[in-house]
């Protein structure tokens, strides 16, 4: 449930509510917007049975929330979160592009890429160390040697880093290389994982599951937010359907909704969601219209080289072209790269 105090009620009304609410075993999270404070109730409300909130000084009302995801709901944080992620800050008024390769597959690949994305005006460089193959014979990525590549990277273009973790031992390593980490579609609901982002510290980015709906993705970012972690972004990056023109369906009605129900950013992935190089800038163009908060693009300095991914990699030539075109989009909607 959350508890709407009523416009401007003093900071000790909120105080009494909270020690209230905390008393009695449970947590309290505020919201403070410009007028109206909200706290959020998270734990069983049974025990609040007979404490007569809503008699105390300054509250309004108060207002059941029935969606299991309290933490990431709308209701217990009504205005749009801004999540910093290394030098970066994601969410309104911000078009933030992450971009790089697929895999870190070497030094001189990563260093290209990075100089490349930054030039083109990407702020987030990405890229895999660990990879989520479809086959075991596919390569897996380099591990600890490519984080050390991504750091390396990110000092020396000033970018933000983002790197998928696939195990508990992967993110036990990636903590100490990059500033925002990445859970992947194949991830979204291994519970433990999530757990453990959220004690990282660390802004997470939670990609929706291959055939996850849109509840079960919200409460996939409740479990880090539970842990204490209020850094999250939502990536949308495509849906299993019975189509196959395009690897998968990229859901763009999810920016909406999700806008709808949560705080959270949301950004959209059209590589992924399409796996054809073609298609990356048209879906690009219309998740910026759908209202997401940034994009992630995957790019090689050789895509028909590249070890996994090539051919929905942009070449970096592509990749800049991609950039000029999305700025009047983003300016239309308020938007700065
Ligand atoms: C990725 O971003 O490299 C990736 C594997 O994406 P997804 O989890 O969306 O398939
Ligand atoms: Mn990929």
């Amino acid at each position: 449930m959350i508890i709407i105090m009523k416009p401007h009620a003093s900071k000790q009304a909120v105080a009494k509510v909270q020690h209230l609410i905390e008393s009695k075993g449970l947590t309290a999270h505020l919201s403070e917007g410009s007028e109206v404070t909200i706290v959020g109730v998270v734990g069983d409300k049974t025990k609040l049975a007979g404490s007569n909130i809503e008699l105390l000084e300054g509250v309004e009302k108060i207002v059941a929330v029935t969606e299991s995801y309290k933490l990431a709901n709308k209701k217990f944080h009504p205005e749009d979160s801004i999540i910093p992620a290394g030098k970066t800050m994601i969410g309104p008024g911000t078009l933030t592009v992450m971009a790089g390769p697929c895999a870190i597959e070497s030094h001189d690949q990563l260093m290209q890429s990075a100089i490349a994305v930054k030039k083109a005006g990407a702020t987030i460089l990405r890229g895999g160390a660990y990879k989520p193959r479809t086959s075991p014979y596919s390569f897996q990525g380099l591990e600890e040697e490519g984080l050390r590549y991504m750091k390396e990277a990110g000092e020396v273009t000033g970018l933000t880093t983002i790197c998928e973790v696939t195990s508990l031992r992967a993110l036990e390593t990636a903590v100490k290389y990059v500033d925002m980490l990445q859970i992947g579609a194949r991830n979204m609901q291994n519970f433990e994982l999530l757990k453990e982002a959220g004690k990282s510290g660390l802004p997470v980015m939670l990609k929706r599951g291959l055939s996850a709906t849109i509840e079960e993705w919200l409460n996939a970012a409740e479990y880090i937010m539970a842990y204490d972690n209020p850094n999250v972004v939502l990536c949308e990056r495509g849906i299993r359907t019975y189509e196959t023109a395009t690897r998968n369906t990229l859901d763009l009605s999810a920016v909406p909704v999700i806008r709808a129900k949560s705080h959270l950013p949301v950004i959209v992935d059209p590589s992924h969601a399409t796996g054809v190089r073609a298609y990356i800038a048209p879906m690009a163009k219309a998740a910026i219209a759908a209202g997401a908060d940034g994009l992630m693009i995957e790019v090689h300095p050789c895509p028909s080289c590249a070890l996994s991914d090539g051919p929905q990699s942009l070449t970096f030539e592509d990749f800049d072209a991609l950039m000029k075109s999305l700025k009047p989009y983003a300016d239309l909607e308020g938007r700065k790269f």
